[in-house]
């Protein structure tokens, strides 16, 4: 493939030689358009990503990472962004990393997906801030957890980790975290400047969980009680497949749905 000027296109990166090799043969058994640029690294069309993607995932071979680029500012756009990362970790950036770990099929809509991501540190100090400068976050004081939502997508913040729902795609979601890590920053950089806020806009009862639930009692999921199920649901300590009448009975299908999309609000 020749890059064109001013069309956009992905790097995809591989974590070594072997990972990358591999994807490349993949690409070429499909007949994938890609530029090979070396044998760490490919850049493809970008409307092609999330098809050149999962081809790769699917063919068990793993990514590291994307880099989205145009042609004009490639050179100096990349090695600016190499730089950078390179400052950010010598210069004791608050927040280093963060390590996706766990991709799974949304609940409630199977073309999308959720994820679970790690914070290299503890976040909890800056969560008050975070809770003042994103509009319509909802705040959670005892369980250090901020939710919030960016167009379709549910984002719930831990003090060790991130979970997102119905990202489109694994770029989708690559992006997302990208984003957060530079809010969280930035945060962090002008705390002296902000009022943190402890205001807890939404908070989600037991009692509200139960409402939803069948409240047979019939003890599938293992609990004595729907009560008790909804109690280690929002510690998350049950999962909602365990409530076996609730997914399965049509009578609770409007329950069901109110049901997984909290708990991928609260990234559960
Ligand atoms: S499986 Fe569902 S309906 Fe049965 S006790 Fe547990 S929460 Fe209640």
């Amino acid at each position: 493939m020749e890059i064109e000027k001013d069309k956009k296109y992905e790097i995809i990166v591989f974590p070594n030689q072997d990972e990358g090799l591999k994807a490349q043969r993949i690409l070429i058994s499909r007949g994938e358009d890609f530029k090979h640029i070396s044998t760490l690294a490919v850049a493809i069309p970008e409307q092609r990503r999330q098809a050149v993607c999962r081809s790769i995932i699917d063919g068990n071979t793993l990514i590291s990472g994307y880099y989205p680029f145009l042609y004009r500012d490639y050179e100096e756009d990349f090695f600016k962004r190499a730089e950078a990362y390179r400052a950010d970790n010598a210069n004791g950036v608050f927040l280093k990393t963060i390590t996706l770990c766990y991709v799974a099929p949304c609940m409630a809509d199977e073309k999308k997906i959720r994820l679970i991501a790690y914070f290299n540190r503890d976040i909890t100090e800056i969560l008050p801030y975070l809770n003042a400068v994103i509009k319509g976050a909802s705040y959670n004081k005892g369980a250090s957890t901020l939710t919030f939502a960016k167009e379709r997508r549910l984002i719930n913040l831990y003090n060790l980790k991130i979970t997102i729902a119905k990202a489109d795609d694994i770029i989708d979601a690559w992006h997302i975290l990208d984003e957060v890590k530079a809010l969280i920053n930035k945060t962090h950089e002008r705390k002296t400047d902000i009022a943190p806020s402890y205001d807890e806009k939404i908070k989600v009862t037991a009692l509200q969980i139960y409402g939803w639930l069948p409240k047979t009692n019939c003890r599938a999921c293992g609990e004595a009680t729907c009560l008790a199920f909804a109690v280690k649901f929002l510690l998350g300590e049950q999962d909602l497949l365990n409530c076996k009448p609730l997914l399965e009975e049509a009578r609770f299908a409007e329950n069901k749905k109110i049901m997984q999309e909290m708990a991928e609000a609260l990234g559960i």
